[in-house]
């Protein structure tokens, strides 16, 4: 299969039926990232925190954003969260730092076994007492926290994530699935407030796979290892049927985006009023956060 420039194609885009060579590939994914980076309006002097993992579509952000940051002038720190997953974050998270190292990026470290006093693996000793505790709903909630904490800690104007458009499709199914129009509603709309900084998500239009090959044609440090917590994960579930009926029918993720698109418009804008957390701060709609509150419950566990 060949490219439009006629050079053998490294990729099949099957819902365009459009095939691409490394270079047309790389300039795609560029156009796209720079596309939706623009709109989030970052100037020259702000500071754009980057969610590092170690992961592939981090590792992609980052050396997206980070040339960005050269034609523009702001600034970018890698925000680095430890969660404490053994056999899993240790590796990525070197790789993490190697890549920052290479493109000259300051890094921040939250440890949750250090800030927090328990890793995510602890949460084990929780799930024998009570079957229905997941390690995914502690982790993602504090995961969400340490990244926050970061990025005022930073001064960070804005945080970006590296969520791509599979990403993006997958909330969209969760929320259908979980019935939450709220959570929904807010899916394409991150604003600020006084104490939260504005998450962005510049790979938000590109597919996984295209981001994938992006790294690879790139060369980029990444680690390519899946967390042994995951089982315990709907979204990994969700993302495993989208797979398989974009598979069969082409396209599918496509309109799913599609419809959420042409729906968005018409759902209801968030009425809760946010406030800050009473204990440390970070923005909530009850009187503490999920993070003070999911901490509480861990007490017995922590070290
Ligand atoms: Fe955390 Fe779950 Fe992701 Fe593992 S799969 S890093 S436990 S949210
Ligand atoms: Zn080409
Ligand atoms: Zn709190």
């Amino acid at each position: 299969m060949e490219c439009n420039c006629g050079k053998k194609a490294v990729l099949h885009r099957r819902y365009e039926g459009r095939a691409f060579c490394g270079d047309c590939l790389c300039r795609d994914v560029e156009k796209k990232f720079s596309k939706e980076f623009k709109k989030y309006g970052v100037k020259k002097g702000d500071t754009v925190a980057v969610g590092l993992s170690g992961g592939k579509d981090s590792a992609v952000l980052l050396s997206l954003i980070a040339k960005e940051a050269g034609r523009v002038g702001f600034e970018t720190v890698a925000a680095i969260v430890d969660e404490g997953i053994s056999g899993y974050r240790n590796e990525s998270i070197e790789k993490a730092k190697e890549l920052a190292k290479q493109m000259g990026v300051r890094c921040e470290v939250f440890s949750f076994s250090d800030k927090f006093s328990f890793a995510v693996d602890d949460i084990e000793k929780l799930k024998q007492e009570n079957k229905k505790v997941k390690f995914c709903t502690y982790c993602g909630v504090f995961r969400r926290h340490a990244l926050n904490k970061l990025a005022r800690k930073v001064g960070a104007d804005f945080l970006a994530i590296g969520h791509n458009f599979d990403d993006e499709v997958q909330s969209v199914m969760l929320n259908v699935i979980r019935g939450d129009v709220t959570k929904m509603a807010r899916l394409g709309n991150h604003k600020e407030t006084k104490n939260t900084i504005r998450r962005i998500k510049p790979l938000r239009n590109i597919p996984e796979r295209e981001v994938a090959a992006y790294a690879l044609l790139k060369k980029l440090q990444y680690h390519d290892g899946e967390c042994p917590h995951s089982f315990d994960n709907m979204r990994r579930d969700v993302r495993d049927v989208l797979n398989e009926l974009e598979n069969k029918y082409p396209g599918t993720k496509q309109q799913v985006m599609r419809f959420y698109e042409k729906i968005s418009a018409a759902l209801p804008e968030e009425k809760k009023s946010m406030k800050e957390c009473i204990s440390c701060g970070d923005i909530t709609s009850q009187e503490r956060c999920r993070a003070c509150e999911f901490l509480e419950r861990l007490n017995p566990i922590k070290k």
